[in-house]
């Protein structure tokens, strides 16, 4: 039996099988490029969910990890540290004024928004408690963020739901309002929905949206597990709203997750003073959270991608994918649309493609189908054009194969 057969063997002998896991034991990575067990290597254009944002022990991330293993790794939050500081400063001059709360996924930094969102909405009177949520949203897989997914399927079997959550339909900006009464306090919503097919939406929807919250008192969160750290060419996926309506659309509270660990565990709720405010000592915490070693990763993350200009190269990498993928004719007959922004692209195939990431697989290419039939891309955000046009074009055959 091969190495990596027994690995696989042993994986599915002593982990519990709650991932759709391939039979594929990785064991090295470099830059967009992974090494199986058996050395098979492999192309990465997902860079697991995203986290991998600087592709695989990028230097410079493997140098900032060290140094500060050298130096602290854990304190406690009783204390200051200097990473949490710095990281925290980053984020203020790249999103917004805000202030940070530092934990270690995507599901429990929406859990604190949707925390503090209850928190702002019972300030002002004691009965505010829903929050709404959009139709195929996905914000985590807690008690309580499953309840305000947008999916039936992620509650099944895990009955009853956390009160409080409210779906309607995103893009309609009348169906938001009519859900709105006096019990809500907050909508909480993805810039681009990832894992519910990659969905953008209409120009001025988030803007109404905004407007909204504005009007009724509501805490607007951002979901930018997904879309934020520069993964859409811009620093967060937010920031293409107020570049098409003109003026600021910003959320009160914007989570992270994913790319801004660079594949180390760190989340993050970056709140507006207003409401980061009521947060005050007690009411929530994270015994590890803003750990020092994933703070300075997290900080190295931001300082690479300005200075290496990586967000300019994310959009030339979105053209060059527009450019393969919309202008083929082999293709036409296949894809239904192309969309997204920056690198985190989604292709709907017009019918549910025939074990493309398998197939994928077998060529040494690792993509990801969600939605049954949008093929999602997301490499590293320095990945080369010479890597990505390779696997661009071998998702080109994979497709027109299928
Ligand atoms: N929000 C969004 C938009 C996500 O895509 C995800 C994960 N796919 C989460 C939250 C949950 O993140 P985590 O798995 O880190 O808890």
């Amino acid at each position: 039996m091969s190495q990596m057969n027994q690995w696989v063997q042993r994986g599915q002998a002593a982990l519990i099988q709650n991932y759709a896991r391939s039979p594929i034991c990785m064991s090295r990575g470099e830059g967009s490029r992974l090494w199986d067990a058996d050395g098979k290597e492999y192309l990465d254009l997902f860079a697991g969910f995203g986290g991998a944002i600087l592709g695989h022990c990028h230097p410079a991330l493997v140098e900032a990890a060290t140094q500060q293993a050298q130096k602290l790794w854990h304190v406690g939050n009783t204390f200051y540290t200097e990473p949490q500081i710095e990281f925290a400063e980053r984020l203020q001059r790249f999103a917004f004024a805000g202030q940070a709360f530092f934990c270690h996924s995507g599901a429990e930094a929406n859990e604190a928004a949707c925390k503090l969102a209850r928190l702002a909405g019972q300030s002002a009177c004691p009965r505010k408690w829903k929050i709404i949520t959009l139709h195929r949203s996905f914000h985590g897989r807690t008690l309580a963020m499953i309840a305000a997914t947008g999916n039936p399927k992620v509650r099944d079997g895990f009955a009853p739901d956390v009160p409080g959550f409210v779906h309607v339909e995103g893009g309609d900006i009348a169906a938001l309002e009519a859900a709105i009464d006096d019990e809500t306090c907050g909508v909480l919503m993805e810039p681009i929905q990832g894992e519910g097919g990659m969905n953008v939406w209409p120009a001025g929807y988030p803007a109404q949206v905004r407007q909204l919250c504005d009007r009724h008192q509501l805490t607007l969160i951002f979901d930018e597990v997904w879309t934020g750290c520069g993964r859409t060419g811009k620093w967060f996926g937010h920031q293409y709203f107020t570049a098409a309506s003109g003026t600021a659309v910003l959320p009160d509270i914007m989570t992270l997750g994913k790319a801004v660990g660079g594949g180390l565990p760190v989340g993050v709720m970056l709140a507006r003073p207003h409401a980061a405010a009521l947060l005050n000592a007690g009411k929530h915490g994270s015994t590890l959270g803003g750990n020092p070693i994933c703070m300075a990763v997290a900080k190295t993350i931001f300082d690479q991608i300005e200075s290496q200009g990586l967000l300019r190269h994310a959009l030339q990498m979105e053209q060059m994918a527009m450019e393969v993928l919309a202008n083929h004719s082999g293709l036409s007959g296949r894809i239904a649309q192309v969309r997204g922004h920056g690198l985190f692209l989604g292709v709907e195939l017009k019918d549910a493609p025939n074990q493309l990431v398998e197939r994928a697989l077998q060529r040494g290419l690792i993509i990801n189908v969600t939605a049954q039939k949008v093929v999602r891309l997301a490499p590293a955000l320095n990945i080369n054009p010479t890597d990505w046009a390779r696997g661009l074009n071998l998702v080109k055959e994979l497709i027109c194969e299928s």
